[in-house]
């Protein structure tokens, strides 16, 4: 099938491990140009290096913190000036938080906010008139089943979340007449190494699996982790020619997990 994505180019925020990583190689192999954000440099210019080895495409590592305003111009201007435009936005940074509401301070709640919300605003921002001027695009927003099933432990990641499902929908109405398409995917247990991380902290080297598991079997359905491959195969799609009719709408990518419809 052809997906129509050959020498398109996308910005992936977090595309230098776990889920933006896979999505920057689905784009890659389906023929996009990558651009892959993230804060260790090192890192995010060796994944573009070898993903561009890998799959004969472009790839531009930009080391940036889209937590700031300042980090968001740069990765818009860099990926600007290495390939004159820019088709796809990919907002997938962020990370899970751990807190009461009745303990957290105002910082974190506004680190978050930064990370989960403004940086989608401001590369929205940024990435408009590019896509208006070659007629089109798509942005994709990387949230969460905890956007609408909140875990107890991490409020601040289930409201910043929530916040930004909204601003995805808020978006597509307003860039529909321009023929960009814009959504939202929110995965349940997608298994990253940072996942595998702390697993091996709670329960060691030789416990790790059966804790991994037992998050399986308590969020039920299907009871395992997902790929980061199975959830960025639907990103990939979403981004394709194939999905020409799907804008303004948020898709579960969870193995069952929701317990709502
Ligand atoms: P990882 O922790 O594996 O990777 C996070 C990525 O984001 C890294 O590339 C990291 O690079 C980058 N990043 C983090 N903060 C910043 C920042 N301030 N500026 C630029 N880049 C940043 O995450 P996952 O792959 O697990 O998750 C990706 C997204 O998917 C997140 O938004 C997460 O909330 C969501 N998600 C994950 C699920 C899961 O089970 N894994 C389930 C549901 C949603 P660096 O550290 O170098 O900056």
């Amino acid at each position: 099938m052809d997906l129509g994505l050959r020498n398109k180019t996308a910005i992936i925020t977090g595309g230098t491990v776990g889920i933006g990583l896979a999505i920057a190689e689905g784009l890659a192999a389906e023929g996009a140009n990558v651009v892959l954000a993230g804060r260790d440099g090192a890192r995010s210019e060796g994944e573009a290096a070898r993903i561009a080895r890998e799959h004969a495409v472009s790839a531009l590592g930009v080391p940036c913190d889209v937590a700031t305003a300042d980090g968001c111009a740069h990765l818009v201007a860099s990926a600007l000036d290495r390939f004159g435009g820019i088709d796809i936005l990919i907002n997938n940074a962020g990370t899970g938080s751990n807190e009461t509401i009745a303990e957290a301070d105002d910082a974190k709640w506004q680190y978050y906010w930064d990370l989960h919300v403004m940086a989608a605003v401001r590369l929205a921002r940024g990435v408009l008139p590019s896509m208006r001027s070659r007629g089109g695009g798509v942005v994709l927003h990387n949230a969460s089943i905890c956007a609408v099933q909140p875990l107890w432990y991490e409020p601040i990641y289930n409201t910043t979340k929530a916040a930004l499902v909204m601003f995805s929908k808020t978006l597509a109405n307003e860039v529909v007449k321009d023929n960009i398409r814009v959504n939202t995917i929110n995965p349940g247990l997608v298994l990253t190494p940072d996942w595998i991380k702390t697993a091996k902290q709670i329960a060691g080297e030789e416990g790790y699996e059966a804790h991994l598991q037992a998050v399986a079997d308590e969020a039920g359905g299907m009871r395992r982790f997902a790929t980061p491959e199975e959830v960025a195969n639907f990103f990939v799609f979403l981004c394709s020619a194939k999905a020409s009719y799907s804008t303004g709408s948020a898709y579960f990518v969870d193995g069952g997990w929701l317990k709502t419809i």
